[in-house]
């Protein structure tokens, strides 16, 4: 049997079976692993596609018995073969800043997975003030779906983004993420509201990562750990992950092949786009990171 694993927790493993599997009974198993990869040092994660044998005879239960080899793979939070990330934020109630949207950009983008950008509350604002967010983000080098979950607009399209992939839910709080999945997933309720009324502090520390079962198929994971954005790359790196930086390398190379497009001459990245005083912030930031580094080790 071949299935996914979509929640992990303590030594279990909740595994859904793949289309066509499932028996009668059931189409999640509860599995242990074989011992044969614990002593390989083999991790389990959410959204690892495993190979399940001996199912129980009421096919409830059975063991892990291999991990097929994973396309991507994310350390914080640990998920396995996550296609893309939903980003969300909001228009308006927290007001959008932009150097944090900023800041979760890039964290997302160093993980190499596709951006999907959904701006919540939009009917909060007037039809211009939505537009020109629009713009500016195309600016950016972003396709925003700019959707209200109060009045369910723009959700057809944020959906179909979603379909068949594997999605890592991602934001600040306060966003609505949790009014999303429970759209998305009427039969499942996260508890939308003020974080520390309703979870304590622990919210994004003591839940684990699980993954959801979209209604038009694929999987979304409501993921703590992830609503946190750091800067922990190479500082020759960051500007990869601002794609109006890529798009001037693209027509010019800098002079220098270890250019930081701070002060250096003819940098081609340097200049005069909106988020190029955002960059030189989280170069500092990230510079400053790498002496911390440096002087640890
Ligand atoms: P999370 O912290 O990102 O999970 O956000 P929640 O889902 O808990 O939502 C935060 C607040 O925003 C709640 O009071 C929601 O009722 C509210 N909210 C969610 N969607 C919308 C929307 O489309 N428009 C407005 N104005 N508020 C919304
Ligand atoms: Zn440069």
């Amino acid at each position: 049997l071949v299935g996914v694993v979509v929640a992990v927790q303590a030594n279990y493993y909740r595994v859904q079976l793949l289309a066509g599997q499932a028996s009668e009974s059931a189409t999640e198993l509860l599995c242990t692993r074989r011992s044969r990869l614990k002593k390989l040092g083999q991790q389990i994660m959410v959204g690892d596609r495993v190979g399940v044998e001996e199912p129980d005879w009421q096919g409830l239960r059975g063991a892990i018995a291999t991990i097929s080899p994973r396309q991507t793979q994310l350390h914080r939070p640990p998920v396995a073969n996550a296609n893309q990330v939903l980003l969300m934020f909001a228009l308006a109630d927290p007001t959008l800043d932009p150097l944090q949207l900023t800041r979760f950009l890039v964290t997302v983008e160093a993980t190499g997975l596709r951006i999907v950008l959904g701006l919540n509350k939009k009917e909060l604002l007037d039809e211009d003030q939505q537009q020109q967010w629009q713009d500016r983000l195309r600016k950016w080098g972003y396709q925003p779906f700019l959707i209200s979950l109060y009045e369910q607009a723009g959700l057809q399209e944020l959906q179909q983004q979603l379909q068949g992939q594997l999605t890592v839910l991602s934001g600040p709080s306060g966003v609505g993420k949790s009014s999303l999945i429970n759209n998305l997933i009427p039969e499942h309720d996260v508890r939308v509201g003020s974080v520390s009324e309703r979870w304590g502090q622990g919210k994004h520390t003591t839940r684990h990562v699980e993954l959801f079962d979209l209604p038009g198929g694929g999987l979304l994971a409501d993921t703590p750990g992830f609503n946190q954005p750091s800067t922990t790359c190479r500082p020759q790196a960051l500007a990869q992950y601002f794609p109006e930086a890529q798009q001037r390398l693209a027509q010019a190379q800098c002079q220098f092949n270890d250019c930081f497009h701070r002060d250096e001459p003819n940098c081609s990245v340097r200049g005069n786009w909106e988020r190029y005083p955002y960059y030189l912030t989280l170069l500092e930031e990230v510079i400053a990171h790498q002496s911390e580094q440096d002087a640890i080790a």
